[in-house]
């Protein structure tokens, strides 16, 4: 079948998403035999690989493939002046308001998204309480003792860790301003209303790079990251229609914030944030600095000049760019025949499964899964070999496999396979010895 776009149908309803995910295992309830737990999702075997992907893509980008930018892998839990210095458990808040009927919470600044009430006699208005503010944090308590001092948080944003260790890992790593320190990892948030399956979770992954640079520079080094982070997005596959940046206005501004972008993509509910990109300043250095009593300023090696280096901050959930992911590869195609396909049409390196081997019938079962144990070695590779041939393609479709290797009765004699591709579904006949190296090239990441 060509290409007929006419003939797709997009991501219209999270529901035909929400079902897929778990039907196939990439994304399902946390706790799920015990009803599951809400603002909490568990990744199964298709949604770990394609998470990892994205991570590793993103890693490799921002970390490996340049000097300037350093890797930490920080712990979870800070110490608590860490988060008082960062303004979190003063400020780290939204506002919240219960309906005295339903006793259901709710975002006060969310409020057009409540729906009505279930519990009021004679109106389907809620009746709601003043807005108050409720801290976002999730705490903790660390070792035996009961008392405040015990507590502790699980750090709601990756970044703070990062200033905390800037002044080692810069001497460690002999870096000199400008350059970064990255991590990704576990953030934590009490959110009020978890929603839109992971969009909005309460815990979730968070990949951040902070970028330390001279008071002269901030503006060239928000424009190339705002750049840059904008042009990944793109290199991931995610549609141009449903991708693009806004810049915050002076109102939306944190005190210390000089300027942010929002890198915002079109969700079946709206267009929403999924990454960030910030001026901070000198805010998170000088307060650490205050807080710590660690001078945390440095001095320029060849003007001898001392200063506090200003920040420049990418965030990006992973999660919720796995999510636009899916929302972007999802369509359902009809085929010739009265047909019809579900298929993730996702990025080749993000795919979860690289190939499948296929062989067409069970008779020839050895020489395939010889195949496979021979790509395995260097991609993620899955067998099947159980149901009719178009069925066992379909199912591949639906985890967003680029490619479906089929051995058959003439593979035994002229060395060859068919190679389909998920996309075009067009097939193509190549020799064994050429299926690792024609993979390993089309699942990598463009540089
Ligand atoms: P929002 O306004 O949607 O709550 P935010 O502006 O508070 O997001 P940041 O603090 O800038 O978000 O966090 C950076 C990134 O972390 C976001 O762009 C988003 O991708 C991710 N993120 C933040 N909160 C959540 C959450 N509750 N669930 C999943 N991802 C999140």
């Amino acid at each position: 079948m060509s290409d007929d776009r006419s003939a797709v149908r997009r991501l219209e309803s999270m529901e035909d998403l929400v079902s897929l995910c778990a039907r196939r295992g990439f994304i399902f309830p946390s706790s799920e035999i015990y009803g599951g737990i809400n603002g909490f999702w568990d990744y199964g075997p298709l949604g770990v690989e394609l998470k990892n992907n994205l991570k590793s893509w993103w890693w490799q980008r921002i970390v490996r493939s340049r000097e300037d930018v350093e890797g930490v892998d920080s712990a979870i839990i800070a110490h608590p002046r860490t988060w008082d210095a960062s303004g979190h458990t003063e400020h780290f808040s939204d506002p919240m308001v219960d309906c005295r009927a339903c006793k259901k919470r709710f975002r006060a600044d969310q409020l057009g998204d409540a729906g009505k009430c279930s519990s009021r006699e004679g109106s389907s208005e809620h009746d709601f309480t003043e807005p108050r503010s409720f801290n976002l944090m999730l705490t903790t308590r660390i070792g035996a003792s009961e008392d405040a001092a015990a507590t502790a948080y699980l750090r709601p944003e990756t970044c703070q860790p990062i200033f905390n260790d800037f002044k080692r890992v810069r001497e460690a790593a002999r870096q000199k301003i400008p350059f970064g320190i990255a991590q990704i990892g576990k953030a934590f948030r009490n959110e009020i209303n978890p929603r839109n399956f992971t969009f909005r979770s309460r815990e979730f992954e968070q990949a951040e790079m902070e970028y330390f640079c001279h008071p002269s520079e901030r503006e060239k080094w928000f424009e190339h990251w705002r750049d840059e982070r904008l042009r990944f997005h793109h290199d991931i596959g995610l549609d141009a229609d449903r991708l693009r940046t806004r810049a915050h206005g002076e109102n939306e501004l944190a005190h210390y914030c000089k300027a942010a972008v929002d890198v915002e993509f079109h969700f079946p509910f709206g267009w929403q944030e999924i990454e960030g990109i910030h001026d901070r300043g000198d805010w998170d250095l000088s307060r650490h600095a205050e807080y710590s009593g660690k001078d945390l300023a440095i001095t320029d090696p060849d003007t001898k000049e001392r200063f506090v280096p200003m920040v420049i901050e990418t965030s990006v959930g992973v999660d919720r760019t796995c999510l636009a992911i899916l929302v972007n590869g999802y369509a359902e195609e009809e085929l010739e025949g009265g047909e019809s396909r579900t298929v993730l049409r996702i990025h080749p390196a993000l795919a979860p499964v690289k190939a499948a081997v296929l062989p067409l019938s069970k008779k020839l079962a050895e020489p395939a899964r010889a195949l496979a144990a021979r790509l395995r070695s260097r991609l993620n590779v899955f067998y099947d070999d159980a149901g009719n041939i178009g069925r066992r393609y379909r199912r591949q479709d639906e985890a967003g496999t680029p490619y479906c290797v089929t051995y058959d009765f003439d593979s035994e004699t002229d060395g060859q396979v068919t190679l389909r591709d998920r996309d075009s579904m067009t097939q193509e006949r190549i020799p064994i010895d050429d299926v690792a190296a024609r993979l390993a090239a089309a699942v990598d990441w463009p540089t």
